[in-house]
């Protein structure tokens, strides 16, 4: 068994490594290789495994369709019978349903009537729809021209062979995923257990919804945006309230999180002159690093490993402002979950949009400004950033419906300049 990998293992590997200035990149980099991921396979019916991971490849025990069959409803007929210069006129033999097929035996000039998805009669190849032919008694006259040889027929596991990787193991499971999966005819799934994310507030100017605002106070906000980028992740959540800035009352809290938790998520407390016990305590229960990380908004960042009761935790310290909460979460905690979820990569899709006004951006750090995408009127993208941009705002990312993504080496933006946009549709 591989020993696990001390932080300072995994900074030596990750080139450009520099706490107090750490690009994002490589910040991505690290808990990359920090992350574990989770073992524990659980089989669930098909329907309960929407949107889990899937454990293992599931290989096809039969193949889909079972036999070759007619994509129309309409007449089967030979290739070899069509007449090469003019219309063809076949004599009907008799007809196969979905399900009961036609078992007589088709001589040469003969077709059967055939409806959708019924088992192509032996000899036959080819489908012409009903719609195109001429009826006279049993004559069936298919104008010349219509179909060639081989139209309208399905072949026998031609959407899934026998003994193919129908799904592959990392799966996030879709709705077309469990269709397959019946159409295989499994009853029931391997999946992984589901991941099981802590998270809890920190600061004493936080109150909770129901509490009153007492003077300098503001309301807990972090814990309920939290709450529900953790619900589009489909992971198990451990909401642990909001924590005052007390060092046993931390303690107590960061114990009881990493105990019973794959990732434990806070937020505040981190910033480099922070007067509070958060960064001690986290300190004190394990491996961790207090990162500065080259980005707007989000710099201050904690990373590492905590322990209690035997049991580590990878702990994500996010920065209290609560825009600063939602970017850091996808840019960096999203990630690092659906991996420790066992997923395979999940990139998120990206427009190229035209910014519609100049955008000041320094080189040397990731900017992720929030914008409200729409079409253009000569049909591309385009993006209007959504007023002040202060980490605070979160009015800011609630009236958006994407992130503008600025990157680490990219300069000021001209009007009409296109940007990078990542689309909350799905995400948030
Ligand atoms: P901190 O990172 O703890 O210095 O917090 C930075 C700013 O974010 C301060 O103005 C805090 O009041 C605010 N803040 C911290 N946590 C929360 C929270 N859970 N909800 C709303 N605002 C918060
Ligand atoms: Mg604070």
């Amino acid at each position: 068994m591989n020993a696990t990998p001390t932080l300072q293992d995994i900074a030596s590997c990750v080139s450009g490594y520099d706490p107090n200035a750490l690009p994002v990149a490589q910040a991505q980099e690290f808990i990359a290789r920090l992350v574990p991921r989770v073992q524990a396979v659980e089989m669930l019916p098909i329907r309960s495994a929407l949107g889990r991971v899937l454990a293992r490849d599931i290989v096809s025990s039969i193949n889909v369709p079972a036999h070759d069959n007619s994509a129309m409803d309409g007449y089967a007929l030979r290739g070899a019978d069509l007449s090469a210069t003019g219309d063809t006129v076949l004599q009907s033999a008799g007809t196969g349903f979905a399900g009961q097929q036609f078992d007589g035996l088709v001589g040469p000039g003969q077709c059967v009537r055939i409806m959708t998805g019924a088992v192509m009669p032996v000899g036959l190849d080819t489908v012409v729809p009903q719609e195109f032919v001429k009826l006279d008694g049993d004559q069936v006259r298919v104008p010349a021209g219509i179909v060639q040889t081989g139209d309208n027929r399905r072949f026998a596991g031609e959407d899934l062979a026998l003994g193919e990787a129908a799904l592959i193991a990392g799966r996030l499971l879709r709705p077309a995923d469990l269709g397959m999966l019946a159409s295989l005819g499994q009853a029931e799934v391997p999946v992984l257990r589901r991941l099981r994310v802590a998270f809890f507030s920190t600061g004493d100017e936080l109150r909770s919804v129901g509490e009153q605002l007492d003077a300098g106070c503001v309301y807990d906000s972090n814990r309920y945006t939290l709450w529900g980028m953790l619900q589009r992740l489909g992971v198990e959540v451990l909401d642990l309230g909001v924590v005052r800035d007390d060092p046993a009352a931390l303690e107590a809290t960061f114990r009881h999180a990493a105990a019973n938790a794959d990732a434990v998520i806070t937020s505040g407390g981190v910033s480099v002159g922070e007067a509070d016990h958060t960064k001690q305590v986290m300190a004190s229960l394990g491996d961790v690093l207090f990162w500065r990380i080259a980005m707007r908004p989000g710099r201050p960042m904690a990373i590492g490993r905590i322990h209690s009761d035997g049991h580590d935790a990878i702990l994500f310290g996010l920065p209290g402002n609560p825009v600063a909460v939602m970017v850091t979460f996808y840019a960096f905690v999203r990630d690092a979950l659906l991996a420790m979820s066992g997923a395979a990569a999940q990139p998120l899709p990206m427009l190229r949009a035209a910014s519609t006004a100049a955008i000041r951006k320094k080189p040397g750090r990731t900017e992720y400004q929030r914008g409200i995408v729409s079409r253009a009127d000569d049909g591309g993208w385009q993006v209007a950033i959504t007023g002040s941009q202060g980490s605070g705002i979160l009015r800011s990312m609630s009236v958006a419906n994407g992130l503008v993504m600025l990157h680490h080496a990219q300069g000021d933006v001209a009007a009409g300049g296109l940007v990078d946009v990542l689309p909350f549709d799905g995400l948030v």
